[in-house]
């Protein structure tokens, strides 16, 4: 939860939104208009990159991490 900071998960339960993320074109529900959990945690990934400390790979999908198991996780 925590690793997250401030920045606001949606609750799937309070989502009044559905519309496609502007970034993956994936079908999303979220409380506000934005990129998906998926595409989110791949902006917070590359800006871990532009730090420059840590090496990843360009693009490593979580396949054990679906944006509902983590909602689930959340609430
Ligand atoms: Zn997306």
């Amino acid at each position: 939860m925590s690793e997250f900071g401030s920045v606001e998960i949606e609750d799937p339960g309070d989502a009044d939104l559905t519309f496609t993320c502007p970034r993956c074109s994936n079908e999303v529900s979220a409380r506000y208009y934005g990129p998906c959990l998926d595409c989110r945690q791949q902006l917070h990934d590359s800006q871990h990159r532009d730090g420059g400390d840590v090496e990843v790979p360009e693009y490593v999908p979580k396949m054990n991490v679906t944006p509902n198991a983590v909602a689930l996780k959340d609430d």
